[in-house]
C-alpha cells in the first residue's frame, strides 16, 4: 500500500519510490527524525492546552482535536498518520506539521499534495467533504491554508496512480532535474544518471 509520505517523496523525486518500494533500501539513521519527533510532541502538547486551534479562528474554540490520526483506504490503496485533525459540527480540517521553513510564506508543492492526500483519506474515513486544511511550518512559524478543490483532488489521485504504476512496473523512473535536491538526498549513494524532468502535478 502507498503511504501519504510517498506522495511527498514522489514529487520530490520519483526515484525515491523505486528505491524504497522495489529495492527496499534501508535509509541511514536520521538524527532529524528524532528532533522532528521531539518537536512534534511539543507542538501537540501546546495544542492540547490551547482553547482554539493552532490557526486561530473563533469558530474553532469548542472543536474536537484529534492527534496522530491513523487513516487507511483500500479504495485508494493509501494510508497515513495525520498529525492533527480538527472536527467541528460542520467540517473536518486536516493539519500537517512541518519542522522546516515554508517557501517564502507559501506552501511547498510536495507538502500541498501530501495534505491533499490526507484530505482524501479523511473524506473517505469520516464520510465527509474536506474544504480546507493547514500546514504548520514551525520555523517561520506560520500556518498556510490550503483550499481543497476538485482540481487538487484530481491531481492528487493522478499522483497516487503514477506511484502505484512505478511499483507495479518495477522500472526505475527518471529522477528530479533539480540537482540541488540530490545534495541532501538519503539515496544519493545508490543513484546515478538521474537528470530528467520531475513530475509537475500542476500541469
Ligand atoms: S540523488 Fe537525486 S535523483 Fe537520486 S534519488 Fe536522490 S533526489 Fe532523486
Amino acid at each position: 500500500m502507498i503511504t501519504v509520505s510517498d506522495v511527498k517523496q514522489y514529487l520530490y523525486c520519483p526515484k525515491i519510490i523505486y528505491f524504497d518500494h522495489i529495492l527496499h533500501i534501508t535509509k541511514p539513521a536520521d538524527e532529524k527524525l528524532k528532533t522532528g519527533k521531539d518537536k512534534h510532541d511539543s507542538i501537540t502538547a501546546r495544542e492540547k492546552r490551547r482553547k482554539g486551534a493552532i490557526f486561530y479562528d473563533p469558530e474553532l474554540d469548542g472543536a474536537e482535536k484529534m492527534f496522530r490520526v491513523e487513516l487507511e483506504s483500500s479504495t485508494l490503496g493509501l494510508r497515513g498518520v495525520l498529525d492533527y485533525l480538527v472536527r467541528t459540527d460542520r467540517e473536518f480540517i486536516p493539519v500537517d506539521y512541518k519542522f522546516g521553513h515554508s517557501h517564502k510564506g507559501s506552501v511547498q508543492l510536495n507538502h500541498k499534495y501530501q495534505l491533499a492526500a490526507y484530505a482524501l483519506l479523511v473524506e473517505e474515513s469520516f464520510k465527509t467533504v474536506v474544504r480546507r486544511g493547514f500546514i504548520h511550518y514551525s520555523r517561520d512559524p506560520i500556518n498556510v491554508r490550503i483550499d481543497l478543490d476538485d482540481e487538487i483532488r484530481r491531481r492528487t489521485l493522478k499522483v497516487i496512480r503514477e506511484i502505484a504504476q512505478i511499483i507495479e512496473d518495477e522500472i526505475e523512473p527518471a529522477g528530479t532535474r533539480n540537482s540541488s535536491r540530490c545534495i541532501d538526498c538519503e539515496y544519493r549513494k545508490y543513484c546515478i544518471g538521474h537528470i530528467s524532468p520531475r513530475p509537475n502535478p500542476e500541469k
